[in-house]
Order: C-alpha cells, then structure tokens, then sequence
C-alpha cells in the first residue's frame, strides 16, 4: 500500500513529566486533527520535533522518548539548545514569520541562524527518508521546513511530496529582501504540489518564482525541465462539528455543573439585561493587531458615549514567543492601553475590559464563543484565523456579529462579516457600533451564510482535498513523462 508521511516542526504530542512517569498527551490543534485522520488512515509515519531540548535529556530518557512516539507511529527528530536557538527562535521566528507577515522592520538576516534552519531541515529531511519507500507520499507543513521539499527529491525522486504553508506568502517585493530567496524557492520546489491558504499567497508565489528564476507557469502548473509542479489554494477549515456539538453542551449545563467563568458571564448579563460582551482571542503576536484593536474600542467609548457601563471588552492573549524583544515590548504596549482604557471609562463597578493574559481550556473557549455578542479579530496580517471560523460554529441561533480584518485569509471566505482595515481606527470604532446594533435578523442572516461555509468546508475536506490533489499532482507528471 503507498503510505503517506506527514512532516511537522512539531509531532502532535507533548511529552508530560511526572514524578518518574513520561507520557504523552496529544495536541488538540488545528493541524493535529486534520492530519490525524490522514497518517492513520494511510499508514505513514509523522515526523517531527519532540518539543524537548536534547542537551537535557540523556541516552536512556532520549530512548525511552523515542519509544513512546513510536508506539504512536511518529518518528522523532531530536533538536539541542543551540538548534532550537538558531533554527526555530532564530530564522524561522526571526526572519521568516516577520518577513512572511510584511513587518520587514522586524525581520533579522544572520547567516548563522541560516546555516542551521538549512542543517535542521536536513535533519528533518533524512529522518523522512529513513522512514520513505519509493512509491510513498509525504506531506510537509509550514514555514520551518521550507527546504525540506527539495532535500527529499533530491534523494528519494519517486516520491510524491506536498507542501502546505500556514502563514502567507508575501508579495515579491518584500521576499526579496530575503538573502536566501533563491535557496527557500527551490526548496519549496521540491515538491510537486504546493499549497497555500489563499489564491493571493499563490499568486505572490508564482511571481517570486518567475521573477527569481524565468520558470514557464501556465495556469497553476510550473514547468521545470522534467517536471511539473501544482500549486494550489486550500482554505483549511476547523473541525466544525466538535464546535458546534461542545457549544450546544455549554447551552445544556445546569448552574451546578457552569464553570466559574461561565457564572461570571451569566452575572454580568443578568446585572442589566441591555449589557454586550465583544471578544477578542489571540497569541500575544504583533500580527495580531492588538494595540490598534485597544486604541479603536477606546475611541468607540469616546465617540458613542451611550455604550458605556454597557459594553464589555474581552481580551484573551494567549503568552507566545515571550523570550523575544518585539514580544515583549508588545506586551508592555497592551498591557499599558488596557490600563489606560480602564483608567479612563472604568468605575467601582465596571471595567471596560477584561484582560486575560494565559490560555484558556478548550470549554472555556466555548463559553466565550457562546456568551459573545462580537468577535472583534483585527490582525494587521495572518495567514488564516482560526478563531474567526470557530465562534462562527459556536453560534447556536446564528445571532452574534463578526467583525474581521481584511489582512486575515480566512476574509477571503466570510464577505457576510464586516470587513475592516486593522489599522483604521476610526472605520473600527464605527464597526463596533454598527454591531451592536444590528438587527438580529441581519446577524442571523450573515452567520448563516458563513456557517454553512465552513461546515462544508471543515478541516477534514481541507486535508482530503489537498491530498486528492496530492495524487493528481502525481498522475500529471506520470503522464508528463
Ligand atoms: N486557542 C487555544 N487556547 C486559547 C486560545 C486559543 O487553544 O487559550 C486556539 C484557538 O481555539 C485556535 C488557535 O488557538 O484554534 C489559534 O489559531 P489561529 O489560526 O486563530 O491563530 P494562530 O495562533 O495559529 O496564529
């Protein structure tokens, strides 16, 4: 049977520590549920980090690791202190996740860091090797394994490679600033089906690649001596029934069984049956658009004096990247115009915004989706948003407003939302009004429509999709050749 192996930075467990116990525990991500159904269902193997540094584990431990991710059917690439340095807080959280997000301000070039992302992607590319028959598919995701296509190619050429990228891809003139633009296309190269979020990420990369290397591109097919390459947009969805089953379980719930921030929602309604709850979730990541999203609910206060002591702002920003300069002077930014809004709209017995600096478990995430009457997502730039497709789903009677920003991917598939430009304060303070009072019948009507998207759409046609496309990617070059 020709399997198929998936290839991830991360593998989709976490390795738990207690007492002398190490288990595993897996993830509940986007991407972990997706490819669940695919590498099982295939009979591949899933390569990827451990998360753990190897300098702090010894031969016994790094055995007993290995073991365990083995039972799941993963392959574990080991990386040291010095690795997960250079490689993923180095070139790939440094210089691409900036440059691919169009804060070229930010962007670090260090040829240091370069030297080891190509290092580890060769570790990451040998490992799937290790692991590949002629005749396999191997689907490799994102940003930190961009040269893995190629160094697979280059040795195992009977092997069908796909490649997803989950952040944008960014338009020509600001990839080139990238020293290495040339190497990253060519890794990118390696694979024959190419996927993107969007239909103006692939675009930005066909021109990257016709304008670096003169390449014949007709339609979405690339033409490279012997080979041909698809490139393709997959909007990739969420696991829509598992919202929408979990929010209809939060609805059910007797007082005894509410959880305490679920009792807190309830008494802030019932303190006055005229107050609205707008939520905002997101990592603390300067892509997210959180100071321009603070700065434009505090002009919204200003500007319609009447939603004072009515309207609520919750902000859940989840700690990311928090060993990182720009990250941190973010932080202090929020956590500065959270006090300043407070300060100034605040009293005894109201706070404009609540301030949630931590993760949330997954059934508190549903109670927020649930009670909200706005989700407020703004970023400046992100590849799709997720949270944007999951308070959709949760949205029981349709009733709720999205407010969306037009640098978001996932705006492509929800025209109903109302589209805002994140750094436009004034049109943002003016949204959040329009959605507070919407009809409901008007909120109804555009959640509808968006619903009915993305349950046709969720993440398991994403994979199937791509992969459907992945053997059509391998019958075009068979008949190619
Ligand atoms: N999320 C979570 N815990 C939290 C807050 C959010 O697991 O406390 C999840 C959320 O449900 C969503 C994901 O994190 O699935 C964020 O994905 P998104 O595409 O919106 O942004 P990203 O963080 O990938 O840039």
């Amino acid at each position: 049977m020709q399997k198929i192996h998936i290839v991830s930075n991360r593998l989709p467990f976490s390795v738990k520590e207690e007492g002398e116990n190490t288990t595993l525990e897996a993830s509940v991500g986007g991407l972990a549920t997706g490819m669940k159904s695919i590498y099982k269902d295939y009979g591949g193997t899933w390569i990827g980090w451990t998360g753990l540094d190897s300098d702090t584990l010894d031969a016994d431990k790094q055995k007993k690791v290995d073991q365990l991710f083995k039972q799941e059917k993963c392959a574990s690439v080991h990386l040291n202190s010095e690795e997960i340095q250079l490689f993923y807080e180095g070139f790939s959280n440094r210089t691409i996740w900036p440059l691919f997000h169009y804060f070229t301000q930010y962007a670090d070039f260090n040829n240091e860091d370069w030297e080891t992302y190509k290092a580890v992607n060769q570790k990451f590319a040998d490992a799937t090797i290790d692991t590949l028959e002629d005749g396999d598919s191997v689907w490799i995701h994102d940003y930190q394994l961009l040269l893995v296509p190629e160094m697979i190619k280059s040795k195992k050429p009977n092997v069908t490679i796909g490649f997803f990228l989950h952040i944008p891809f960014p338009s020509y003139e600001v990839f080139r600033i990238l020293p290495w633009r040339k190497e990253i296309i060519q890794g990118m190269l390696g694979a024959d089906l190419i996927g993107f979020h969007t239909y103006d990420y692939e675009r930005h990369f066909f021109s990257c690649v016709r304008r670096l290397f003169g390449y014949e591109i007709s339609f979405n097919q690339i033409h490279i001596d012997e080979r041909i390459i698809i490139a393709d947009s997959f909007p990739m969805g969420i696991d829509y029934e598992k919202f929408k089953k979990s929010a209809q379980d939060v609805g059910m719930k007797s007082i005894k069984e509410k959880s305490e921030l679920h009792k807190e929602l309830d008494k802030y309604f019932l303190a006055s049956p005229n107050r609205k709850l707008i939520l905002s979730i997101d990592r603390l990541d300067y892509t997210k658009g959180i100071p321009n999203r603070l700065k434009a609910f505090g002009r919204f206060l200003e500007k319609y004096p009447e939603f004072r002591k009515k309207v609520t702002l919750i902000m859940l920003a989840v700690p990311s990247r928090d060993q990182v300069d720009h990250y941190q002077q973010l932080k202090k930014e929020v956590d500065e115009l959270v006090g300043q809004i407070n300060g100034t709209y605040g009293s005894i017995n109201y706070a404009p915004i609540w301030y949630f600096y931590r993760s949330l478990p997954f059934s508190n995430l549903i109670e927020l989706y649930s009670s909200c009457d706005v989700a407020l997502i703004t970023p400046v730039r992100d590849g799709m948003n997720l949270v944007a497709k999951e308070y959709v789903a949760s949205r029981l009677n349709n009733t709720g407003v999205l407010i969306l920003s037009e640098m978001a991917g996932v705006a492509k598939e929800m025209g109903e939302a109302l589209i805002i430009n994140p750094v436009d304060e004034e049109e943002m303070a003016d949204s959040i009004n329009q959605a507070l009072t919407m009809p409901l019948e008007e909120q109804k009507e555009r959640i509808k429509y968006m619903k009915e998207r993305i349950q046709r759409y969720d993440v398991f046609k994403w994979a199937k999709e791509f992969i459907r496309t992945l053997k059509k990617a391998e019958s075009v070059q068979n008949d190619f050749l």
